[in-house]
């Protein structure tokens, strides 16, 4: 089987899983424990940890707040923020591309909290426009969130711009980055972010943890906890570190950012050569997402006349997404592809490449192969499909 799904999530690094495995087996304390040595230990891989992840983003390790995950992430910056801002405004400003993990947090708040929501439109690239950040702005917006890079079509979004508004306006900045932190330079101070989420999973590492990057100093950002406990991450997110887990993300943010001017150069040139192959043999097959303002190892097309689920079912042995598969039983079209303008036929031909760091250029090129080989045959036998 080829593995090209690698937005949904990622083998774990071998050199991540050998740095984790001496914290299930000697270094096992508690890293809260401060009166003995196993508790120590644990604190100084936790603290290593932290120290990597801010060095990845240009943050101070002081600004790191771990989590179970992107999801948690984005639920404690959102909600965190509207509880804690509550006297200041009741507004809050999101892209309407945001993962289901903000995008459902804000119409929680909605709902149940009575804020209100400003939803973002993108341009027909995917792209959220500054322009159109700073005009929905009001005195009451307490909060602005729009996502580095979108996990369906790659699309970058122009995030320092974003930032800047933010500052100018001085409204707190919210940037989900699980998927560009370790794919694409990410910097917290130049592109003006005050709360940034990401996740291990993502980049090598293990499942089930995540990091919140909570704003210090210029301004510093406060936030109500969403999980009350021992007052674990500064009061903000109480629960026993996960260490293991912990020390394998610190690796490998690590190694993503040792790596990542040579991989993302070769992933890039997959990419292109996956997208050459198959338009070069196939008409009627369509980029979604921006032409060149997107994440290096990704590649989403529509192919006309062919359904995205038939397409995965005739290529079992390769993994993939289609447009349509994300939104669960459903089999709705994927709400990022509505929100571009993309039809509900052409939005249901689509799949999702995710090419990762232990993809090599055999398997693009059978992918390829068999693409090409599946739509061709399915256009055989649809009667919409014109020789
Ligand atoms: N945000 C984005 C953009 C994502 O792609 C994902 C994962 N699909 C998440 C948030 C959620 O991350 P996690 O699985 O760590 O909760």
């Amino acid at each position: 089987p080829i593995y090209l799904d690698n937005h949904a999530t990622t083998k774990v690094d071998p050199r991540v899983v050998e740095t984790m495995l001496p914290y299930f087996t000697e270094k096992y304390g508690n890293a809260a424990s401060r009166n003995h040595a196993f508790g120590w230990v644990a604190e100084e891989g936790v603290e290593q940890a932290r120290q990597q992840i801010a060095e990845a983003l240009n943050a101070d390790a002081k600004e790191i707040v771990f989590t179970s995950g992107a999801t948690e992430s984005n639920n404690l910056a959102l909600k965190g923020v509207v509880e804690m801002y509550r006297e200041k405004g009741d507004h809050i400003i999101i892209s309407s591309t945001e993962h289901r993990s903000v995008l459902d947090t804000a119409k929680t708040l909605e709902t149940k909290r009575g804020v209100k929501v400003t939803y973002l439109p993108v341009d027909k690239y995917g792209m959220v426009s500054p322009d159109d950040v700073r005009a929905a702005i009001t005195d009451k917006t307490v909060l602005i969130s729009v996502m580095l890079a979108n996990n369906e079509i790659g699309t970058i979004n122009p995030v320092a711009d974003i930032g800047k508004v933010a500052k100018e306006k001085g409204i707190l900045f919210h940037c989900d980055a699980t998927q560009g932190v370790g794919k694409i330079p990410v910097d917290v101070q130049a592109m003006g972010i005050d709360l940034l989420s990401c996740t291990a999973h993502k980049i090598y590492g293990p499942k089930g943890i995540g990091a919140l990057y909570v704003r210090k100093k210029g301004p510093r950002v406060r936030l109500a906890p969403i999980i009350d406990g021992g007052g674990h991450e500064r009061g903000m997110r109480s629960g026993t570190l996960a260490v293991p887990l912990i020390v394998g993300f610190g690796t490998a943010v690590t190694l993503c950012r040792q790596e990542m001017p040579v991989e993302s150069v070769r992933l890039a040139a997959l990419r292109d050569r996956l997208q050459t192959t198959i338009t070069t043999a196939l008409e009627e097959v369509y980029l979604n997402g921006h032409p060149t303002q997107r994440l290096p190892h990704n590649l989403n097309l529509s192919f006309a006349y062919v359904e995205g689920e038939s397409l995965l079912m005739g290529m079992k042995e390769i993994a993939l997404s289609s447009g349509s598969a994300c939104t669960s039983a459903t089999l709705e079209p994927s709400y990022v592809l509505k929100a571009l303008g993309v039809g509900a036929e052409l939005a249901h031909s689509s799949i999702r490449f995710g090419i990762g760091r232990f993809n090599t250029e055999e398997e693009i090129d059978y992918t390829a192969k068999r693409m090409i080989e599946t739509v061709t045959k399915l256009r055989e036998m649809s009667p919409l499909y014109e020789m």
